[in-house]
């Protein structure tokens, strides 16, 4: 490709509003333009990068057995309704209505359709396993839609469904999706951490996430220093709490006015911040709901929102309502004597002569302690809270680290979440009807362009990994017009790149040798060659993989091979 008519406009100055390098390197290096929020254009050069993830998920998936179809966008409500997702989806689910009003949305992801296409073309266990994906647009209305295409409304996905008839045929389908998903995000040359994840609205029990490592990832993954244990911060877990010391001294009322926070209790009581228990109030189905933890720890929401009887998304209380049902504002709750179903974190289970607010402003209860002056059932002991980096791992090998990650992949356990309500069903070997056991695999093909540029770039552009640049050679031209020399040096060598089929970018543009040198820069193609009178002369031209701290010189005759190593 010709520069001066490669649609590839290069902006020199950081846009104003794009908050992360890979969105400002993406609208700089001309590979998007957005059209609305979270919508956008992909323009050629950040299209021919779209192209090259998309082959390199194709080959690996064909290889692993999965074949491709191609479903609709446009999805009618009547699926959506028969697995009860057409009313839990929420706002995040772009609807419409066609002529006749009759109800469609913009699929956000495509279980429903391609249960329903298993269930009416597969009926025998002879058809099964069957592993199907497609490379298609979807559309989520996110709240917030963000760093560029990372978090858009519009997007890429690569979406894959498989269906098995046993549990052991789902294993071995399972560990080879997640192979398959290693493959690719290898031959892409990043840096990533598959982790253990929660399922979201997508349903099903087991989920693993895959993230590419980035400062600016949006997700806290988690691992341990000694052992495979790697969690998304949703789900991960710590080793539990050591055992409960002995009781004290009567639990007592004590004032506390004043204090707003759990730090101030703490000092005014002299108290470690983790022997000061707080209470957080969330909404449930019948009640509102008190849950405890430890003054050091913070809330999981995603573990909150699992627990029986609370609703979910997690929703807080507001004032108004804590105090028409307790009587006392939020800094002054407390467990004891709490006419509210009550759950405890295993850490504040496991203190003893604590404190906590006595449900009567301005007091707080202190040497309080569980089975003594007050108790829960059991069951209500349950992990709610985020690990903190330097607690033990749960499988006791080695201590919990902390890393950014940009999800670009997930991987589902469904069971028979779909297949069993939409009734896909197949006769087994003695004709009797069976349920498939189901799997879905998402890898976000735009977001991963995104991610490649977030994991690698520099101050001054894009370093695109070999297998998904845009073009493997980049010639710069210098003088094009003018010099005859040049001219036939570049032209040669960008022809003998093409018949050897490699691609190549020829910058014959009448720009400056800066200009051109901070394109190139930014653009980010892994190998430079610059063709300019003075080296030419002597029969060199200049060389420079993209990671070089310098060009080399070399001579002409010998760029090529350098090229096609
Ligand atoms: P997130 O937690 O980031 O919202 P998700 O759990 O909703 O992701 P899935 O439903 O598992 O995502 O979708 C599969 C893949 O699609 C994700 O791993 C991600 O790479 C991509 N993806 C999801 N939402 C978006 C989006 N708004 N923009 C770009 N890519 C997305
Ligand atoms: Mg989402």
């Amino acid at each position: 490709m010709r520069q001066s008519s490669m649609l590839l406009p290069t902006l020199k100055e950081n846009p104003a509003d794009a908050d992360v390098a890979s969105h400002r390197l993406m609208l700089r290096a001309g590979l998007i333009r957005q059209v609305a929020a979270g919508i956008y254009t992909w323009l050629p050069l950040g299209l021919r990068v779209i192209r090259n993830i998309e082959k390199i998920i194709r080959e690996e998936l064909d290889r692993a057995g999965a074949q491709e179809v191609l479903m609709p966008v446009v999805q009618p409500a009547e699926l959506w309704e028969e697995t009860g997702r057409w009313q839990k989806m929420g706002p995040e689910m772009l609807r419409m209505q066609d002529r006749h009003h009759r109800d469609f949305c913009l699929g956000p992801t495509h279980e429903e359709i391609i249960t329903d296409l298993f269930r009416r073309e597969i009926h025998s266990y002879k058809q099964l396993p069957g592993n199907y994906y497609q490379i298609q647009t979807k559309f989520r209305d996110e709240i917030r839609p963000r760093f560029g295409v990372m978090r858009a409304r519009e997007f890429t996905m690569k979406d894959g469904y498989s269906f098995d008839l046993d549990q052991d045929g789902f294993d071995q389908t399972y560990r080879a999706m997640h192979d398959c998903y290693t493959r690719i995000l290898t031959r892409m040359e990043l840096d990533f951490r598959a982790v253990e994840a929660d399922s979201g609205n997508i349903g099903g029990a087991n989920s693993h996430e895959f993230h590419v490592l980035a400062d600016a990832g949006e997700d806290t993954i988690v691992h341990s220093s000694d052992s495979d244990y790697a969690a998304n911060l949703e789900k991960a877990v710590a080793a539990p709490p050591p055992p409960r010391a002995g009781a004290g001294e009567a639990m007592s009322t004590v004032a506390t006015p004043d204090c707003r926070t759990i730090a101030d209790v703490a000092k005014l009581l002299s108290l470690p911040v983790e022997r000061c228990l707080k209470t957080l109030i969330v909404r449930g189905e019948e009640s509102l709901v008190a849950i405890i933890l430890r003054g050091d720890h913070e809330l999981n929401d995603i573990k909150a929102a699992k627990l029986p009887g609370v609703i979910a998304p997690l929703e807080f209380a507001d004032e108004t309502e804590i105090e028409a049902a307790i009587g006392a504002s939020p800094g002054s709750l407390g467990p004891v004597e709490l006419q509210l179903p009550v759950f405890a974190d295993p850490y504040a289970f496991a203190a003893a002569d604590f404190c906590c607010g006595a449900n009567n402003d301005g007091y707080h209860y202190q040497n309080v302690n569980w089975d003594r002056d007050l108790n829960i059932p059991a069951e209500n002991v349950i992990d709610v809270r985020n690990v903190q980096p330097g607690e033990k791992s749960a499988d006791g090998q080695g201590e919990l680290k902390f890393l950014k990650g940009i999800e670009v992949g997930h991987i589902f356990q469904l069971g028979t979440v779909y297949s069993e309500p939409m009734q896909a069903t197949v006769l087994d070997r003695n004709g009797r009807s069976l349920i498939p056991i189901m799997g879905c695999y998402g890898m976000g093909v735009t977001r991963l362009v995104a991610a490649i540029i977030e994991q690698k770039h520099d101050e001054v552009g894009i370093i695109w990994p070999a297998p998904v640049a845009p073009f493997q050679v980049h010639i710069l031209a210098l003088n094009y017009a003018k010099s005859d020399d040049v001219r036939c040096a570049a032209d040669e060598l960008y022809n003998r790149c093409q018949r050897a089929g490699l691609e190549v970018l020829l910058d014959e543009r009448g720009e400056r040798p800066g200009v051109k040198f901070a394109d190139a820069d930014l653009i980010g193609i892994p190998h430079r060659v610059t063709i300019g009178d003075r080296a030419l002369k002597e029969g060199n031209v200049e060389y420079r993989y993209r990671t070089d701290a310098e060009a080399t010189s070399l001579p002409l005759g010998d760029v090529f091979e350098r090229l096609s190593a």
